[in-house]
């Protein structure tokens, strides 16, 4: 263990540098960060191929009776010896650097809206993917491999089964919401200014409402919402300020406060071990849509801040005086219509944007769709899905920051996180009853917290999807999130 702390240290930095990248570095900073986090990420390799270490591993594997914790560590310890000893070490530096570059250049070309400037790097970035895939190697599809490194165990195809499970289904419920009497595509609050500092402090009061102020979480702003964990009792989390329309940052605050409350409430013995934290994306990502959609679009929940919201501008008080305030912020929360950019999606048609992501990238990885013509492709399938095309690429192609990041095979994770997020509301109301009741008392958001925490939180990495799903004796059916979805819309 005391040789893995060394290599626990390297990450640490590794985590707090790409936090520094995407929220206070320097643009002209970038050369030099990306070059140092390129030159301990291959030290990190060359500390997990060292002979001894390996041995270690190694002999830990062969051990008969190892508890779960220790079964978790040998399995996430076995899956990082195998990725360092396929990828070559200039591999590992050229894609760190490449990709904090991209980033870099990404924002750039996102606030100008020019892809060409982001096109060669996307383009580097697919080769390099390509070649990773190449090196990890793969049966069926080069997807496979890149998916894995995020959803353990996961291939293309179960992906592919999986949402031609419910793509039908989402399809009526998302048609029969438009075709509702009185139905209306947009919210008057969408168009309104705020005062940027009276909704930062709703941010604060949000999380301490969450309990999440004595838990080591600091709130900063940037381009992309996202969640860095340094360490179980250090984890960053951002937002972003869009002009108005206030409803997307407050939505990004709750979300990843659920990536947050993850990691914070592992189980502190773990720090600094292999299995400190959640690695699977899909756990991950149920958590921080359960807070961000069950939570923080419910109406109990909108009650309790309703006076703060709305009293964020004069305009906005105008607009509230004489109405139901709860209403008027349900409907303008959940606000269900083809929307072009991901983050700001409704519950439906979120997965859409998950679907069309997908398909892009296998062709990229397959070659049969190329950088140059993303722009078109992706209009072509926003026409497809959502019926509708974005006029600019910022609000199109460029919208997310994971191809920047060399992501590629991540995306599947949000639809996965998401139905999974229903099957642990179906377990917590079986336990603690309807989450409308506990939403309303600080007391019953430690109860949920204290729910998540025994059955999810505290075992970190110890389980894979599959196996915390069995541990609490469900699979990933998809039945929960549709009647979920058909009962509230
Ligand atoms: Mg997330």
């Amino acid at each position: 263990m005391s040789k893995y702390k060394i290599i626990w240290a390297l990450y640490h930095y590794l985590a707090l540098g790409d936090w520094d990248v995407e929220t206070y570095l320097p643009e002209k900073g970038i050369m030099a960060r990306s070059e140092a986090s390129a030159k301990i990420r291959s030290l990190s390799q060359r500390l997990f191929l060292d002979p001894e270490f390996k041995a270690h591993i190694q002999k830990a594997q062969a051990e008969k009776n190892l508890n779960p914790y220790e079964k978790g560590m040998v399995r996430v310890l076995m899956r990082q010896l195998d990725y360092y000893e396929k990828l070559p070490s200039r591999f590992i530096e050229e894609f760190t650097r490449a990709t904090s570059q991209a980033q870099m250049v990404w924002r750039r070309a996102k606030k100008h809206n020019d892809f060409s400037l982001f096109q060669p790097h996307l383009e580097k970035i697919v080769q390099l993917s390509q070649k990773q895939s190449e090196y990890l190697g793969y049966k069926d599809h080069p997807y496979d491999p890149l998916l894995d490194l995020y959803e353990e165990g996961w291939t293309t195809q179960d992906v592919n089964v999986f949402f031609d499970s419910f793509r039908k289904p989402l399809k009526t419920i998302f048609q029969r919401v438009q075709e509702k009497p009185g139905y209306k595509a947009t919210h008057p609050l969408e168009q309104l200014e705020y005062d940027k500092r009276k909704l930062k402090k709703i941010h604060h009061a949000v999380l301490d409402y969450l309990q999440a102020s004595n838990k080591g979480i600091r709130l900063d702003e940037s381009t992309h919402p996202f969640t860095q964990s340094m360490a179980l009792s250090d984890v960053r989390i951002t937002t972003t300020y869009h002009p108005h329309d206030f409803r997307q940052s407050v939505m990004s605050v709750i979300h990843e406060f659920g990536h947050a409350l993850y990691d914070l409430q592992c189980d502190d013995r773990l720090e600094y071990s292999p299995i400190a934290g959640g690695l699977s994306l899909g756990i991950h990502e149920s958590q921080s849509r359960f807070w961000e959609n069950m939570v923080g679009r419910s109406k109990p929940f909108l009650e309790i801040f309703a006076k703060d919201f709305s009293t964020l501008s004069p305009s906005i008080e105008k607009y509230f005086k004489g109405k139901d305030v709860v209403e008027e912020l349900f409907k303008y929360f959940n606000l269900v219509r083809p929307s072009l950019i991901r983050t700001e999606a409704d519950e439906i048609s979120y997965h859409f944007h998950i679907m069309l992501r997908f398909e892009i990238e296998k062709g990229l990885l397959e070659g049969t769709i190329k950088t140059k013509e993303l722009p078109g492709v992706w209009k072509q399938k926003m026409k497809e899905y959502l019926g509708d095309t974005p006029k600019s690429d910022a609000q199109g192609v460029l919208q997310d920051i994971h191809w920047s990041m060399g992501s590629i095979g991540y995306f599947p994770t949000y639809s996965i996180g998401t139905f999974l997020s229903a099957i642990w509301k179906d377990e917590m109301e079986k336990e603690l009853g309807g989450l409308d009741a506990l939403i309303k008392r600080e007391t019953g958001i430690r109860k949920m917290q204290q729910w998540l925490k025994k059955n999810v939180h505290q075992f970190g990495s110890t389980y894979t999807l599959k196996e915390l799903l069995h541990k609490n004796g469900r699979k990933l059916d998809t039945k929960p999130m549709l009647k979920y979805l058909k009962d509230k819309f």
